[in-house]
Parts: C-alpha cells; sequence; structure tokens
C-alpha cells in the first residue's frame, strides 16, 4: 500500500502551515502535496498554547489559531487545504524515512513516496527522565509541547484552582506557564538551575525586572537548584518535589519546562546533522538535494552573524524558513541567499518584550526600568548586534530591528548608552547620517541592507498589526 505525491512535508506544525500557503501562492496542482502530521489537527500557531489557550475567561480554541493567522495572512482551515487539493495525513507518525529510495512509512505501514521532502518536524519537549528523575508520567505533572498538553495542562489547572503549582525551569515555558498558572488562580514557586530566570539571553539586570514583577504577583523563586525526585501520594499523584539541597516543597501540581530537541532520529546517518538540527545552506536544502529542513529542527547559516551556522527554536524562523524553502523549490533562479535576523518575543501578563540579533559581547542597558519602558543593546568588535526591548512601541520595536539589521557602528559606548532608544530611532530617522553624536552610521552598510530594512519593517508591521489586535489572547 502506498502513495506518492510530487511533495510532502513531513510534520505538520508552524512551519508546514506556512509552507503549505506558500506553496499554494506560487501554484501547485491539486494532488501534488501532502502533509504527513502526528498531530490530529490541522496546523496550528504553537505560541498560543502558553498564552490565549491558558487564560481563565475566553480562551483562545481552535479553529481561531490555525497558521497563518500569526502573520496577519489567511487562516488556514480543514476546508482550506481540501479546497486547494493538499492532503492532510493527520495522526499519523512517520515511522522510518529512506532518502535513497525517496520514501517514508508511516505508523499505519503506508508508504509515502516523494520527489520533494521538506521535513518540518519540530522539535520535543525534553523529559525528567532525560536527566535522572523518574516520574514526571504522574496525572498531575504537564509538559507544554502540544495541543494534547495544553489541554491536560487546562485540565489539570481547573482541578486545582486555588492550589499550589511547582514550575520547573526558568525559561520561555516555565515564566509564560508560570503566569498562565498566576491568571488562573494557582500559587507558584519556580525552581531552575541557573541564577537567574531566562538565562539564556536575559542580562542579570533584565532578569532582576521580571523576577520582581512576577514575585509583585506572589511567585516565588528557588534559584540555583534542581529538581532530584517527586513525593506521591497512594494514587500516584505528586504531593511534593524533593530539590537538590533536600528541600522539600509540597505541591498539587508540577509543570516542567526544561528545553526541547529537535526530532532529526528518522534522518541521523542520512542526512548532514550540526547544533543538534538538520543542516541546510542558505536555500534550506540539506546534504540530500531532494530535502528541504526548516523550523526547530533545521540548522542554517545565519548570514547576519559571518554565516555561523544557528538552530533557533521560535516561531518568526519557522514562518520565514518554510517560505524560503518552497520558494527555492519552486522558484530556484530568483531566490537569493535567506537573509535572516533572528527575532524572539514574549508576553506575560501586561508585559512584553521583544528581541533582535544575537546577545553576545558587551552589553548596555537602557530607559527605565522602573516604569517598564527599558531596553538592552549588544555590541561586538564596535558594532550593535542584539537589541532587546520590553514595553516598545511600534516605531521603536521596527528601529532596533533596523538598527540590528544595519550592525549600527558605535563609536561611544558612554553616548550609545545615554541615547537608549534614541540612538536606534535617530539611525532609523537619519538614513544618510554618519556621525550621529559619536556614533557612525556606516553609509554603505545601509545602502547594502536598505531593502532588507523595508521587508523587515513590513514583516514587523504586519505581526504588530496581529500583535495588537490579539494581544490579550496569546
Ligand atoms: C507552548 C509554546 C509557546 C511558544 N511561544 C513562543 C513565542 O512566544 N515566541 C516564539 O518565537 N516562539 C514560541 N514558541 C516556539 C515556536 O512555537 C516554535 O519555534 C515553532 O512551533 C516551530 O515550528 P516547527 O514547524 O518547526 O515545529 P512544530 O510547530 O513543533 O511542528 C512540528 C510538527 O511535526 C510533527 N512531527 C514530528 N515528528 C513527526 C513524525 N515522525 N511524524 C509525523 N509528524 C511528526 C509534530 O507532531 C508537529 O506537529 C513556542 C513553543 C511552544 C511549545
Amino acid at each position: 500500500m502506498g502513495r506518492a505525491f510530487v511533495y510532502v512535508i513531513l510534520g505538520g506544525g508552524v512551519a508546514a502551515g506556512y509552507a503549505a500557503l506558500e506553496f499554494s501562492k506560487r501554484g501547485i496542482h491539486h494532488g501534488e502535496l501532502c502533509i504527513i502530521s502526528e498531530e490530529s489537527v490541522a496546523p496550528y500557531e504553537r505560541p498560543a498554547l502558553s498564552k490565549g489557550y491558558l487564560l481563565p475567561e475566553a480562551p483562545a480554541r481552535l479553529p481561531s489559531f490555525h497558521t497563518c493567522i500569526g502573520a496577519g495572512e489567511k487562516r488556514l482551515t480543514l476546508k482550506w487545504y481540501k479546497e486547494h487539493g493538499i492532503e492532510l495525513i493527520l495522526g499519523t507518525k512517520v515511522k522510518s524515512a529512506d532518502v535513497n529510495r525517496k520514501t517514508l512509512i508511516t505508523s499505519n505501514g503506508e508508504t509515502i513516496s516523494y520527489k520533494i521532502l521538506i521535513v518540518a518536524t519540530g522539535a520535543r519537549a525534553l523529559k525528567l527522565e532525560e536527566f535522572g528523575v523518574r516520574g514526571s508520567d504522574a496525572e498531575n505533572v504537564c509538559y507544554l509541547r502540544n495541543l494534547n498538553d495544553a489541554n491536560r495542562l487546562v485540565d489539570v489547572m481547573k482541578t486545582f484552582t486555588g492550589g499550589n503549582a511547582v514550575v520547573i525551569g526558568g525559561g520561555y515555558i516555565g515564566m509564560e506557564c508560570a503566569a498562565a498558572l498566576v491568571t488562573n488562580r494557582i500559587k507558584v514557586t519556580m525552581v531552575f538551575p541557573e541564577a537567574h530566570c531566562m538565562a539564556r539571553l536575559f542580562t542579570p539586570k533584565i532578569a532582576d525586572f521580571y523576577e520582581d514583577y512576577y514575585e509583585s504577583k506572589g511567585v516565588n523563586f528557588i534559584k540555583g537548584t534542581v529538581l532530584t525526585s517527586f513525593e506521591n501520594d497512594s494514587e500516584g499523584k505528586v504531593t511534593a518535589v524533593i530539590l537538590r539541597d533536600g528541600t522539600r516543597v509540597p505541591t498539587d501540581m508540577v509543570v516542567v519546562g526544561i528545553g526541547i530537541r529537535a526530532n532529526t532520529s528518522l534522518f541521523e546517518n542520512q542526512l548532514t546533522l550540526e547544533k543538534g538540527g538538520i543542516k541546510v545552506n542558505t536555500r534550506m536544502q540539506t546534504s540530500n538535494t531532494s530535502i528541504y529542513a526548516v523550523g526547530d529542527v533545521a540548522s542554517f547559516p545565519v548570514k547576519l552573524f559571518s554565516s555561523d551556522i544557528r538552530r533557533l527554536e521560535h516561531v518568526d524562523s519557522a514562518r520565514k524558513t518554510a517560505r524560503h524553502a518552497v520558494s527555492a523549490i519552486m522558484n530556484p533562479n530568483s531566490t537569493g541567499d535567506f537573509d535572516y535576523l533572528p527575532f524572539f518575543y514574549s508576553r506575560v501578563f501586561t508585559l512584553s518584550w521583544q528581541f533582535y540579533g544575537d546577545n553576545v559581547g558587551d552589553v548596555v542597558h537602557y530607559g527605565d526600568f522602573s516604569s517598564g519602558r527599558f531596553g538592552a543593546y549588544w555590541v561586538n568588535k564596535g558594532r550593535m548586534i542584539g537589541a532587546f526591548l520590553e514595553g516598545g512601541t511600534k516605531e521603536e520595536y521596527e528601529a532596533i530591528a533596523k538598527a540590528v539589521k544595519l550592525k549600527m557602528t558605535v563609536k561611544d559606548m558612554g553616548e550609545f548608552e545615554r541615547q537608549g532608544i534614541e540612538f536606534a530611532l535617530k539611525g532609523d530617522r537619519e538614513v544618510s547620517s554618519e556621525i550621529v553624536s559619536g556614533v557612525m552610521v556606516e553609509k554603505p552598510a545601509y545602502n547594502f541592507h536598505a531593502a532588507a530594512g523595508v521587508a523587515v519593517a513590513v514583516s514587523i508591521a504586519a505581526f504588530a498589526y496581529w500583535y495588537g489586535r490579539r494581544r490579550r489572547r496569546w
């Protein structure tokens, strides 16, 4: 038993949805494209799961957040796929792949063959068991990666309204889930091994702001330690977590957000892997010319960082790598190298931040931390390469994005720090300036990147439009 398609997308998450829309825009025939997904629903905007989906009142539910609503584009429902002749093979896991035969074998034993394959398998949540802790399969321990996880978390939260939760991990998922738990009237203790939250991105000063804010909402932080075991009742439910120093924290429920691992296993020993993902070139093409990889599973050269190979775990990169791969497949001659500006964001409580670029080098903070309108710039070898902003306006977010894309030159760190957000805004306005109060905007760099800057601004504007409409929901 088997079916054959010209194009197959393996995985049905964010990248798959954006790739499908791009295929349809560029013109495919009915029956040429299929998406195989382990999940039982059409591709959706995964970030909604830790935001609008967890709200106690008027929570977001499908079909409202199917892709590609997150980028202000069409919402692709089952009906849309049907109308466009795109086969959705849902609730079906691919068990093996043979890149020489160009075939995939599904959990039903069906063989699906392709001419071109896009691997969009994303990532899975790391389990505590992988770190030697047993018992995370208890019914009141939750992870959050997919819709099933989110439904489970919602059910467990409802059971323990007014109770206590321990959140393991101080990254994205931990921070967003802690905020959601508080909003659901559950008292939270966060436990993580680092010295402060969001350690991969935040500076200690930025982290202080968010930790203070969380504490003002009743969240308790236990830092610099890890969970070593659970205590359970006679039914197997977790009743307390035990930390490395022996501390016992009683709890009604646990949420675990300790990182993810890219789903590469089908292609190990078949495709070149790097940085934990499937290595691709600037056209998202893997070491096998018939196979492309996009989203969380892809490790790609970031031009802005001297083509250093990076694997990003963020929705914007999933959307854009997917579109670029389809462009390279369908219109190879008019598709250039992927030129990406890394962009992450998060929203918790009434706070909201955006980050562009890379967080290496010297850091300069600016703005007013007491009022919640502040930011940071990262400077490496005299160039601005990263920017963070909390509570910014649309114009300010656009300006920091552009400043990083331009890698604006910083001559005088003191002046740079004093100017703060004005530095980016001025750079944005004074297009042809060469010297702005001791700060130089390099003319050639600007000219070279002008078109890219406009493209960035347009995509940010689309995001801002969507975000403005949706900020209370996801
Ligand atoms: C709760 C949550 C909140 C997030 N919030 C943010 C945020 O605020 N900002 C941000 O920038 N990013 C956020 N992210 C990250 C963002 O969602 C991911 O970067 C994005 O989903 C990656 O898209 P993807 O298509 O590569 O992978 P995914 O969206 O994970 O999709 C992968 C798909 O492949 C399927 N699959 C995997 N293996 C197989 C197989 N063998 N057979 C069949 N199907 C398979 C999976 O079931 C899944 O449907 C969040 C992620 C989560 C989980």
